[in-house]
């Protein structure tokens, strides 16, 4: 059988309580420094879950929209080329933006996203990941509001997934 069916998510890495608390510490640090307009793109998939716990955390009005890349085949390993598979519908001029990321791994997929996304001249352009694998960088993104610092594992859980499964687990586990 394929290597797909083989891997399995083992060990609970994040639980869902130590997820939660997490999120709405990142929501109100982000409603704190954005008061006032405040305007989120989410990265699909990934991030759905975590967009939509986050800002039901943070109090007051935001606006959303998505977007969606490519940068995985099926597998755990990186083809390091992004695809644009979904642009935004809504201008981002003169607004205080956050991408909202699932997982800030390589880097190139969030630094292929900031590079458009600067381009149409927000006010501020800040990026909130849940999760951060430093170990694994090649490109020495910046992101201002990061959840969990993790090691080298390919994680499954909380809307990252394996060959499309496991985005509906609570909690974020180790593949293995
Ligand atoms: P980067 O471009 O930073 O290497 O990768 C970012 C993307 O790779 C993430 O948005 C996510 O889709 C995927 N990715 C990186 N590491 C993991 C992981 O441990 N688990 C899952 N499910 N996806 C990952």
């Amino acid at each position: 059988m394929s290597e797909i069916s083989e891997l399995r998510p083992t060990e609970i890495l994040l639980s869902e309580a130590q997820i939660q608390k997490r999120v709405a510490e990142l929501a109100l640090d982000i409603r704190h420094d954005f008061p006032d307009d405040l305007h989120v793109i989410a990265v699909l998939k990934g991030a759905f879950i975590f967009l939509s716990d986050l800002i039901r955390h943070i109090p007051g009005h935001v606006s959303l929209d998505f977007m969606a890349v490519s940068s995985y085949a099926k597998g755990t390993t990186t083809s390091g080329e992004v695809r644009l598979l979904k642009d935004l519908d809504t201008a981002l001029s003169g607004r205080n933006v956050v991408i909202v990321e699932d997982i800030v791994d390589t880097g190139l997929t969030l630094t292929y996203l900031q590079d458009i996304l600067l381009n149409r001249n927000p006010k501020v352009l800040r990026t909130a990941c849940l999760l951060s694998k430093p170990s694994r960088r090649q490109i020495d993104v910046k992101v201002e509001y990061v959840g969990f610092t993790i090691e080298d594992r390919f994680v499954v859980g909380y809307g990252l997934d394996y060959a499309e499964r496991y985005r509906n687990l609570a909690h974020i586990a180790v593949l293995g």
